[in-house]
């Protein structure tokens, strides 16, 4: 077992994994980054983003007061106190840093708000195209820059097991291929972008059925580094819920249907029903909730979209790559009936029982009781991926089979605001830190809140660094 010492060793190469290594290079400690991927283009969520820097939807130049309040609207005030401030407060000056460091943002690019996006942007069409884009340009930037300040990224190397002597974290064992290499460290930051693409961890938190969920991402998360801290006594936290978007059923087998056009606006205007034909959450509350909702049913893959054609020439046309005219451009199945019953009846749902459920939502409507339906339905909650509801009364009528697609698991290891990662006693686990789609607490609770990926990474990335040069130089 060859044994290499480091400063620092952070699991993960994505952008939380290199923010807390150049933030820990530049306070002067040598930090080694560990990849499993072995290309020079390895693949991760951060390489495969679209790019749209936001807390909550909300810019993340914004004042820390401003965030903060966005971030308790998006969660319904489920995300403590104490980490929701460091988030809110950490992301003006997280991203400046960011441009200091040559990554170039354009202002809007695919959001519908003037939110920073990264350059060059993704093109505008179906399928993943990031090859000499957005997040590939800033991994590489972000690498070379590393290494210019004397830190470096080894590829190749995959995470085991964390290496815990008198209570504290010094190091880490990781595999390459055959070879088993022990990592001696000073300190170690857990930035494995979650565990979204592990079907074992799934089942136990997320989904009965975690192989009928569509995986929107790069296939990279395969919660390494959840196992290691839990085996090394951390919290978990936040577990159940994911960050992604309702997709169409076709998506499942052609990668031209994701990550967009999503079904989310369509939905949030009309109706998804079950494989009963019976409505199953609250469409109001937009895709990210609508998907994890799917994603608890017993057949994630039963559901449908239901609406009309007024839906389909208004809310389906909204948000970049919009479902109209992306879905059946892009192969997509859509079913279309003069009536309700016929156009569920094509795809695959109880006609009579769908009408049925139509005829109820409609007359909701019309009566503005739809908070009395079963579950309940939000009219309108403004979410800025949603629509406000509309009734399903002009024909051609639509149903479209959709799949809920996972783009990363919200919950993860619990940390404190210094991005320490927390044993289930409640105190911080000496050495050991975490940041980006590895950690839970900031996102999630009841409605599914979502509260932004890359911001995640790079603040709690850029506080972690700071954290471990802190306490590594101090000690
Ligand atoms: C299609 C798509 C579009 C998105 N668009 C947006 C957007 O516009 N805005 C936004 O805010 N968010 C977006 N996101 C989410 C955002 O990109 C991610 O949340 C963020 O990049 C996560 O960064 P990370 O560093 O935590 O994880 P990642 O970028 O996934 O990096 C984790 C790295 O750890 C490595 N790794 C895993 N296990 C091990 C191990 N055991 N040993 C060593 N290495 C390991 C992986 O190979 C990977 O390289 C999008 C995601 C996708 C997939």
């Amino acid at each position: 077992m060859a044994s290499v010492a480091a400063d620092l060793v952070v699991v993960g190469g994505g952008l939380a994994g290199m923010a807390a290594a150049i933030r820990a290079a530049e306070q002067g400690l040598k930090p080694l980054v560990i990849e499993q991927g072995s290309d020079a283009a390895y693949l991760c969520n951060s390489r495969i983003t679209i790019g749209v820097f936001q807390v909550a939807l909300h810019d993340m130049l914004g004042s820390a007061d401003s965030l903060v309040k966005a971030i308790d609207a998006a969660t319904h005030n489920y995300v403590a106190a104490d980490l929701r401030d460091a988030y809110a407060a950490g992301a003006e000056p997280a991203l400046r840093w960011l441009f200091s460091l040559g990554i170039r943002t354009i202002s809007g690019g695919h959001a519908t708000r003037s939110l920073a996006t990264l350059a060059p942007p993704v093109p505008r069409q179906p399928g993943l195209h990031w090859q000499g884009r957005a997040g590939d340009v800033m991994l590489r930037t972000l690498t070379a820059k590393l290494e210019a300040l004397g830190g470096s990224l080894r590829r190749g190397l995959r995470a085991r097991e964390l290496i815990i002597e008198n209570g504290r974290c010094v190091g880490v064992v990781a595999s390459a291929g055959e070879e088993t290499h022990r990592l001696e460290a000073r300190g170690v930051v857990i930035a494995d972008g979650g565990f979204q693409a592990n079907d074992d961890l799934l089942r136990r938190f997320v989904s009965k059925h975690p192989e009928r969920l569509l995986q929107r991402n790069a296939r990279t998360g395969r919660g390494d580094g959840l196992m290691m801290a839990e085996a090394a006594g951390a919290a978990l936290t936040d577990m159940e819920c994911f960050y992604g978007h309702v997709q169409s059923r076709d998506a499942m087998k052609n990668p031209s249907l994701w990550p967009y056009p999503t079904m989310d606006f369509p939905i949030s205007a009309g109706l998804a029903v079950d494989a009963s034909g019976k409505r199953f959450t609250d469409e109001g509350l937009a895709g990210v909730s609508v998907a994890n909702a799917m994603a608890r049913l017993d057949d994630p893959l039963g559901c449908v979209a239901i609406f009309d054609s007024a839906i389909w020439d208004a809310s389906a046309k909204t948000y970049v790559m919009s479902a109209n005219p992306f879905l059946t451009q892009s192969g997509g199945t859509a079913h279309r009936a003069n009536t309700v019953a016929e156009a569920a009846t094509l795809a695959g749902v109880p006609g009579e029982a769908v009408a049925q459920t139509v005829k109820q939502y409609n007359e909701a409507v019309a009566a503005g009781t739809l908070s009395s339906l079963d579950p309940p339905r939000s009219a309108d909650t403004g979410h800025p991926w949603g629509s406000k509801a509309m009734p399903i009364a002009t024909a051609p009528f639509y149903a479209v089979p959709l799949c809920a697609g996972i783009t990363y698991t919200m919950g993860g290891v619990a940390v404190d605001p210094s991005a320490r990662v927390l044993h289930k006693s409640g105190a911080p686990i000496g050495g050991l830190y975490a940041a980006g789609a590895a950690i839970g607490g900031l996102e999630g609770g009841p409605v599914v809140g979502y509260s932004g990926g890359l911001a995640k990474a790079l603040v709690f990335g850029k506080i972690a660094g700071e954290s471990a040069a802190r306490d590594i130089k101090g000690a």
